[in-house]
């Protein structure tokens, strides 16, 4: 059983990042930057959120993260935004989500400017996703490809099952696991929470994605021996022993798939550490995009 060890993947991605800034750096250029809106205090956004910025100082990127009250209207969190996308300095803009339930979420993902969509939300980046022309690939399932290609596992004619259909990760994943670009190419099965006999389906992937958010959902009795397993899910669990209250559990019941599989993610230390590499790609995408900025 391979461990698909988002640490040392995301590190070999992170190392030519650095290389690449450092040569944008040295030719007396600006680093990519990454801006950041975090609105309210969630727990989890804040550790996300911090960890997205931590990483970018890694790789000699600028950052900038913008907080905002958990009461800020629509209208004050859009004026944030267009400031930033008329901002030359900003390559790219992510606002975390989700956001209190009084805004609009898919009105904000509109408003970010498509050339600074680097979480590649925006309808026009998913529109592009579908067609199979260049765009900002969502940075999850993007994460998932690059940790695909670092290990070296073939996708190419293979039964992808993926649980969950969300716009920022099943779907996408679907769609470019069905695409025809490398690590691409499978048969894909798209699956959610209307659909029956979820646990025969899934017996039959050669790749199974599972994003649903249900802690050790996918069980060694959905899995079939052989199978690639891709756990994105990331839920905090409540557990008194642990140092801050809670552990952070998969979508896949580990101990139990681990022994069946090819291979295998673990939570945390999996998908998780390649979204912000795949994020971080993005950024000096549209860095590189930039009329102004490119070679
Ligand atoms: P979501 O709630 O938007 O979507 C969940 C999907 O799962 C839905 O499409 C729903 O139909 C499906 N689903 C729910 N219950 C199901 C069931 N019993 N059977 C089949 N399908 C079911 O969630 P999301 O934003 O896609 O996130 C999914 C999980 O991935 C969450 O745990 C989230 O925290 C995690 N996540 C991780 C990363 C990462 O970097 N590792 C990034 C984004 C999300």
């Amino acid at each position: 059983m391979i461990l698909l060890d988002g640490k040392i993947a995301s590190r070999a991605i992170k190392e030519k990042l650095l290389a690449a800034t450092e040569q944008i750096k040295a030719s007396g250029k600006t680093a990519p930057h990454l801006a950041a809106i975090l609105v309210g205090t969630n727990g989890a956004s804040e550790t996300y959120v911090a960890s997205k910025v931590k990483n970018c100082e890694e790789t000699g990127f600028e950052s900038t993260l913008i907080r905002l009250e958990e009461q800020v209207t629509e209208s004050e969190l859009l004026h944030q935004i267009v400031q930033l996308n008329q901002n030359p300095g900003i390559d790219g803009i992510l606002v975390q989500l989700p956001l209190p339930k009084h805004i609009n979420e898919s009105v904000i993902i509109q408003a970010i400017h498509p050339d600074k969509d680097v979480d590649g939300f925006h309808p026009i980046s998913a529109g592009k996703l579908v067609q199979g022309l260049p765009t900002f690939i969502p940075a999850t399932p993007y994460g998932i490809l690059l940790m695909l290609e670092h290990f070296q596992l073939s996708t190419k004619g293979k039964h992808a099952v993926v649980i969950g259909r969300s716009n920022i990760v099943g779907r996408p994943m679907s769609i470019l696991l069905s695409s025809n670009i490398p690590y691409g190419n499978c048969t894909v099965t798209l699956c959610h929470s209307h659909t029956p006999n979820l646990a025969d389906i899934c017996l039959q992937a050669d790749i199974l994605v599972a994003a649903l958010g249900k802690p050790e959902f996918v069980k060694a009795s959905m899995v079939k021996p052989g199978a690639i397993v891709i756990d994105v899910g990331i839920t905090r669990v409540t557990d008194a022993t642990a140092k801050n209250g809670f552990r952070i559990k998969g979508d896949v019941a580990f101990d139990e798939v681990a022994p069946l599989c090819e291979a295998i993610t673990p939570v945390p230390g999996g998908v998780g550490l390649m979204t912000i590499a795949g994020l971080l790609k993005n950024t000096l995408q549209a860095y590189q995009q930039h009329p102004l900025k490119a070679d």
